[in-house]
């Protein structure tokens, strides 16, 4: 147990209020704060975005016991349901059993904000933070930027405040502080799939839904009560894009096209497009997170990264898991607990933002792409041959909680492995064959040798 500090964490949201719940855990003050109202007290539209937690995020929830609790409002997904425009293809996410959990982040959020207040943690809701002193780890609290601020002084402020932390920004001023920001050209929008009249699901409910397109790709994820979420993401600009498609007319005659099995299942196309905003895409990086012992970034607000391989809470979950782990270690030296967290995740951070950004341009064209699907068949049976040889890339980030870091390296080299055995002549016909295992497993030992 550590001695007993004041703590203030900015951000109610996902990673805030499971980080109040470890800190409570260690013994501490919590009070968190958050510009937005209670979650919990706002008129729930129904809609919202819908997260896929996998292992790291279950990992973290289980540590502190509440992971029964949120698997009371996740739905599994065992395998992706590729939506071709003129055929449906079933692809295993993983090996038997291994499933994503389908979660509504509303739903979520507000799970974890009530979890966090029965560990004990205070939530002071519609209170906007606008700077912070580092040295003193002192809060400034108000209605504007330019009004009255009141000031609160804790131990230790942690920056929970996703993407656009002010808290980051008091630290950006400082000199030898790493930043940079990148937008997609791509944005997102949602769409919805309501339930069948008797609250079953219009598709199969234990898939994630994508139909791939290029350079555009819609995907859907089932909720609870029959319906699913669906998101768009497409150029903001260009012969494809949210530009282009002016009208109602334009929105339908694009899903004809393009999506024709969806066209029965999203009845109000047209209202939805109009309706719902086009929101944008970031990836943010910035070193250091820490400043002393009295200040830390965590989540979005120190690694924002673009949504395709569904890991940004199970990343932002996962800091705090490596964070406790540091806690458990080095006691009351906090000093050490900031700089060894700090050091331990940064690598995975930047590792998770690199493969999130190549899984878009995996998910959007190659899983419509033959010689991919190819090489992702030859994966599965070469790895259900020799699971000790073999653990695709997704498998490693997503149902393993070894570094992101490590899986990024072991997945350039496999797919440098995968390159010389789509060369093999006729690999079409003989892609389950002992030629095929035999090169990959020579493959495999040269790679053994050299690294030896
Ligand atoms: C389209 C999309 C799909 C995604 N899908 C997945 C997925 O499938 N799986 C996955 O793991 N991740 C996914 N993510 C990422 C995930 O949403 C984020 O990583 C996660 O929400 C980050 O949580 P956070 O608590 O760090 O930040 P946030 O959720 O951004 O929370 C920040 C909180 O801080 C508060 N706040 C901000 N500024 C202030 C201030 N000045 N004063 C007081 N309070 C403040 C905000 O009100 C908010 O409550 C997705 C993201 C997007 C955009």
């Amino acid at each position: 147990m550590q001695t007993q500090k004041r703590i203030a964490v900015v951000g109610s949201g996902l990673v805030g209020s499971l980080l109040a719940i470890y800190l409570r855990k260690a013994g501490h003050i919590v009070h968190i704060y958050d510009r937005s109202p209670d979650i919990r007290q706002i008129q729930f539209s129904g809609r919202s975005i819908n997260l896929a937690m996998s292992n790291r995020g279950w990992k973290a929830l289980d540590n502190v016991n509440v992971g029964d609790a949120v698997r009371e409002i996740a739905i599994p997904m065992d395998k992706r349901a590729i939506h071709l425009v003129d055929k449906l293809n079933f692809q295993n996410y993983g090996q038997e059993g291994e499933c994503i959990y389908s979660i509504s982040r509303g739903s979520l959020n507000r799970k974890m904000i009530d979890l966090a207040e029965a560990a004990g943690a205070e939530f002071f809701f519609e209170q906007k933070i606008w700077d912070v002193t580092l040295k003193e780890a002192t809060l400034h609290i108000g209605e504007t930027e330019r009004g009255e601020w009141e000031e609160k002084k804790y131990d230790i402020v942690f920056g929970a405040d996703g993407a656009f932390s002010r808290i980051r920004h008091r630290m950006q001023r400082q000199s030898m502080f790493n930043y940079s920001q990148e937008f997609l050209n791509i944005g997102y929008k949602e769409l919805n799939i309501p339930a069948n009249p008797d609250g079953s699901h219009k598709l199969d409910k234990n898939s994630f839904h994508i139909w791939p397109r290029g350079e555009y790709m819609l995907i859907a994820l089932p909720n609870l009560d029959g319906s699913f979420t669906c998101t768009l993401f497409m150029p903001f600009e260009g012969e494809n894009s949210f530009e282009s498609l002016k009208d109602r007319k334009d929105v339908e005659a694009f899903f004809e096209k393009n999506f024709p099995d969806s066209i029965d299942v999203i009845p109000k196309l047209a209202e939805d497009f109009f309706e719902n905003p086009t929101s944008t895409l970031v990836t943010m990086k910035c070193f250091p997170w820490t400043y002393k012992d009295k200040i830390a970034l965590i989540g979005d607000a120190c690694h924002a990264i673009v949504p395709f391989y569904g890991q940004g809470m199970n990343a932002g979950f996962e800091d705090i898991s490596v964070l406790y782990e540091m806690i458990e270690k080095y006691g009351d030296d906090w000093v050490t607990i900031f700089s060894e967290y700090q050091k331990s995740r940064k690598p995975n951070a930047d590792a998770i933002a690199e493969l999130s950004y190549r899984n878009f341009l995996e998910m959007s064209s190659k899983t419509a792409d033959d010689k991919f699907l190819l090489q992702k068949k030859i994966e599965k049976w070469f790895s259900d041959k020799h699971p000790e040889k073999w653990i695709p890339l997704y498998s490693r980030v997503t149902f393993s909680d070894r570094p992101y870091a490590e899986a990024l390296a072991i997945g350039d080299y496999q797919n440098a492995i995968m390159e010389e055995v789509l060369k093999l002549e006729n690999v079409e016909a003989i892609w389950n064959s002992e030629e095929v295992e035999s090169k990959i497993l020579d493959l495999l030992n040269k790679e053994a040798t050299v690294q030896n």
